[in-house]
């Protein structure tokens, strides 16, 4: 096989790496791209997401951002406020970040960004899904690996293939075996000490309240931060719905971790962890009907010693999981597969033409490259999101008196200690063009590889 178009590349997970990874792979004119997932369907999580400029720029290269910016908002402000009092610390504009970037920030609906990948997936007739079927466990990983799938209803299979890509999330079960199998580690969970709440309010919900309906309206993203606890919201859906996440004490969930990390959330309690949050934040939480509390337990896990063995990669989740602090998570996960695909690409014609071990190796090289380039960036800003993370939650004391004053200076420093608000970290992430990095990296970096 000399064109690199004929290789068979295997996707587990369809969560937002997996989608974003399969119609990079199709894009580049790859034939036969296979996706396993668990679920049943696309299983929407009823929450909103962030979509920053640097993924709006992939996702325009993949066809499919026209469709999800109509019903995003285009965000012009973020607000970051006093939890307990709704006095604003610090105010930073974003209007020209479209001129700036080339792409605009906004919010959105993770329902409209998975059916947006989704829908162009289905477009492309090399993408064949395979839904209720799930890894079992890599039974070898080169030259060309080999898995065992389970379909729901039937007996179990083996799948071969050229590449292998692990989108497998947070608890990636190729992560752990790879770690075993390469290395004899196993992947160190670190306590995040965090869970967040995820809400959606309606229009109807708010209409009879004008300071909620006036949020709703608005093109702007509010943090409410407090100690150890804080708020951050924004309009999604065309601004018919508001959307709110939180971060708290991880205090429900030691006792009762369960399969998917969530729980049924007790709404008094709720209420109780954002008792000294002003009355605004209130009568949104009041909103939620009884029963529909959930939890997410936040959950990361230490720098992994590598994310390639042989011809299978890991990517998004399953290698970097990161606090949701600096709203990176889903936009490096897609990120990641576009430049796997890039990379993937790459590999010599003349590589690929002898036998299967030369094959497998320039495979290995070529993912190698990816983690090269990914690594380090990505590790950065799971660094950051944390670091934010400790900043935001700060409670009485000298440093929380330097970061309120940090906040008040940003207009004249432009930096304020919320990162995902602060224009220098937003230069930074949002300037940077994954594709067009490993475009201009790859050689380099495959000649330095034996
Ligand atoms: C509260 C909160 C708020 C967030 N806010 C933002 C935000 O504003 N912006 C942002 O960019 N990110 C945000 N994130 C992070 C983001 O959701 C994740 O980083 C992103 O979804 C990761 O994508 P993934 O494809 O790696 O994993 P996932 O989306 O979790 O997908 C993994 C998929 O693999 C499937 N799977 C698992 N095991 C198997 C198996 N053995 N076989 C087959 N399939 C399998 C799963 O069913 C799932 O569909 C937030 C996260 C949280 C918790």
């Amino acid at each position: 096989m000399a064109d690199f178009r004929d290789l068979r590349i295997v996707i587990i997970g369809a969560g937002m790496g997996g989608l974003g990874s399969a119609l990079a792979f199709a894009k580049k004119g790859f034939k036969h791209i296979d996706v396993f997932e668990t679920a049943s369907n696309l299983g929407f999580v009823g929450a909103g997401i962030q979509l920053p400029p640097n993924v709006a720029r992939v996702l325009d290269r993949l066809g499919c951002w026209d469709e999800i910016e109509r019903e995003a908002t285009d965000v012009k402000d973020t607000s970051i406020r006093q939890g307990s009092t709704n006095i604003e610390l610090a105010h930073v504009n974003m209007p020209d970040v479209r001129e700036k970037f080339g792409q605009p920030h906004c919010t959105g609906h993770r329902a409209s960004l998975a059916g947006g990948l989704y829908n162009g997936c289905k477009k492309e007739s090399a993408i064949t899904f395979h839904f209720s079927t799930a890894l079992v466990r890599v039974d070898s990983w080169a030259p060309r690996p080999m898995l065992t799938v389970k379909p729901r209803d039937s007996e179990p299979y083996q799948v071969t293939a050229d590449v292998v890509l692990a989108s497998d999330g947070i608890k990636s079960v190729t992560r752990t075996q790879m770690l075993a199998d390469a290395l004899g580690a196993t992947s160190e969970e670190e306590d995040t000490g965090q869970a967040a709440y995820r809400i959606m309010l309606t229009r109807a919900e708010m209409a009879h309240d004008a300071e909620m309906l006036a949020l709703l309206d608005s093109d702007t993203v509010v943090r409410w931060i407090g100690e150890r606890r804080h708020i951050i919201a924004y309009p999604v859906s065309s601004h018919n719905i508001y959307n709110l996440s939180s971060a708290q004490p991880d205090d429900n969930f030691a006792a009762a971790t369960n399969a998917t990390y969530t729980t049924r959330g007790s709404k008094a309690a709720m209420l109780d962890v954002f008792a000294d949050f002003c009355p605004l934040v209130h009568r949104m939480l009041n909103l939620v009907p009884d029963g529909e509390v959930c939890e997410w337990k936040l959950r990361v896990y230490k720098e992994l010693p590598t994310w390639t063995h042989g011809s299978v990669a890991l990517l998004g989740d399953a290698c970097h999981p990161t606090l949701p602090h600096l709203s990176q998570g889903a936009a490096m996960a897609i990120e990641d597969g576009a430049v796997l695909a890039e990379c993937v690409a790459r590999v010599p014609a003349e590589s690929l033409a002898g036998d299967s071990d030369s094959s497998a190796a320039a495979i290995a090289k070529a993912l190698k490259v990816f983690e090269l380039l990914r690594k380090p960036y990505t590790t950065m800003l799971v660094d950051l999101a944390s670091f934010s993370g400790r900043t935001l939650h700060l409670g009485e004391g000298k440093a929380k008196e330097e970061r309120d004053a940090a906040f008040r200076d940003g207009a004249k420093t432009g930096s304020v200690p919320d990162k995902w608000a602060s224009p220098d970290v937003q230069k930074m992430i949002y300037s940077n063009d994954c594709v067009q990095v490993t475009a201009d990296e790859f050689d380099k970096l495959y000649a330095t590889l034996a």
